[in-house]
């Protein structure tokens, strides 16, 4: 594994109220950041920049180099008069996350990067390199409000919702990084988004979709991804999974169920005491039917806790037929919890099971496990300067291996 440089200056630069107050005072201010290109469609851009006293098309060249050549450094938007370069960059292309930290292992293929957001809030983000792709796992909120007891996001709470413009810059952030052939290996383009970073992104839901609009919209307007190349991931908010099927946007879904009994999963996943199970994979085979795409089920495997033989029958009778697969996902302990990841032949016995049952089923791999990055795992933790030059890490999760 190696520690990326620490990007204080630019962290720094970023807080030049946050640095005088504690960093928890500033993420209670819970305010979104200043407007940028990308909170708009290409109309309110036009608009906006009319409202400037710049041309019309000026738009389309902002948006062109945002989302076309990945470039936010006005100087080197040179078919733009340089006066009005800088105050539509003013306007319209505002920082919004700072970088506090990089960290990446498996050989540079995996890296995940530490933000600080205007008022203080601290996100995370993860790419993730294959040979045939590369994958960027984003946050959607600060914090998540929804209590999963397992998940290192869920234990410290929401901070506050992102705006579209943050979540699409994450993406554009890294397919940026891809372009610029700084990965060695990797494909240069990014290819696929999954929304299993911080938060819970149905919370979010008008913000959520406006980003993927952005991030499937063709270059100006939008990044030209791929809509199925798009992941929702979601722990089973009912309504808003009905809503997003009525879009017809043809995104992929994600439901983490994590058990298939509602005793179970009503400890596991608090929102089930909401909505049952029965009740939300009603709404992931709705899902499936409008779309005509497989569900991903994603299944934390926790040892004693949801991996009896018994559960993988119950699971495999749930969804035998269905369109779906199960992805497991071995448990990434967060710090002080009582639960571990089940041992190897428990997990090989419930893939068996499943897959007798006809249901296909995969184990997801533990890329970025050194490095707290795979997905779903994120708790941002953040430096504080303690005077002069002293470094220390706060709380919300563990001090990490780079760190220690
Ligand atoms: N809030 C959404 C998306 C973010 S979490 C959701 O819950 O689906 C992304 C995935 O990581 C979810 O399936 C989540 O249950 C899983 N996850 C969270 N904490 C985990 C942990 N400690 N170990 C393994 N998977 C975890
Ligand atoms: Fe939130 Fe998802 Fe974590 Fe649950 S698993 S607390 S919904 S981020």
């Amino acid at each position: 594994m190696t520690t990326l440089p620490i990007l204080e200056a630019t962290a720094a630069a970023a807080l030049p109220r946050g640095a005088a107050e504690p960093a928890a005072v500033a993420r209670h201010r819970a305010a979104l950041p200043p407007r940028h290109l990308a909170d708009l469609d290409l109309l309110g851009r036009r608009a906006a920049v009319v409202a400037m006293g710049e041309r019309e098309f000026r738009a389309e060249q902002l948006s062109h180099h945002y989302f076309g050549r990945l470039m936010r450094d006005p100087e080197g938007m040179t078919d733009i008069p340089a006066d009005a370069r800088a105050r539509l960059a003013t306007a319209l292309l505002p920082s919004l996350l700072s970088p506090v930290r990089e960290l990446a292992c498996d050989g540079g293929a995996t890296r995940k990067t530490l933000w600080r957001l205007h008022d203080g809030s601290l996100v995370e983000s993860v790419l993730m390199g294959y040979p045939d792709r590369v994958t960027v796992c984003v946050s959607s909120q600060a914090g998540c409000g929804m209590g999963c007891p397992f998940c290192a996001t869920g234990q410290a709470g929401l901070t506050r919702n992102l705006s579209t413009a943050e979540i699409v810059d994450q993406v554009v952030w890294f397919a940026g990084l891809a372009a610029s052939g700084a990965v060695a290996g990797l494909p240069p383009r990014l290819s696929h988004v999954v929304f299993m970073g911080m938060g819970e992104p149905l919370a979010n839901y008008p913000r959520l979709l406006e980003a993927i609009r952005r991030l499937i919209a063709p270059v100006p307007a939008g990044l030209g991804l791929s809509r199925r190349h798009v992941t929702v991931s979601t722990v089973g908010l009912v309504p808003a999974m009905n809503r997003l099927a009525a879009e017809d946007l043809g995104l992929t879904l994600a439901l983490s169920l994590h058990a298939p009994d509602d005793d179970l999963r009503d400890e596991l996943v608090p929102v089930n005491q909401r909505w049952k199970v029965a009740e939300v994979l009603q709404a992931a085979w709705d899902y499936a039917a409008r779309t005509g795409l497989r569900v991903s089920i994603e299944y934390a495997m926790i040892r004693d806790v949801n991996d009896q033989p018994w559960r993988a029958d119950l699971l495999g009778r749930l969804l035998a037929g269905r369109l779906a697969h199960v992805n497991l996902i071995p448990l990434n302990p967060t710090p002080g919890s009582r639960w571990d990841a089940s041992p190897k032949p428990v997990e090989r016995e419930f893939v068996r099971r499943l897959r007798a049952a006809g249901v296909p089923t995969t184990v997801r791999d533990t890329r970025g496990r050194e490095i707290d990055g795979a997905c779903g795992q994120l708790a941002a933790s953040e430096v504080e300067p303690l005077g002069a030059g002293g470094e220390r890490l706060r709380s919300g999760s563990r001090v990490r291996k780079a760190e220690q």
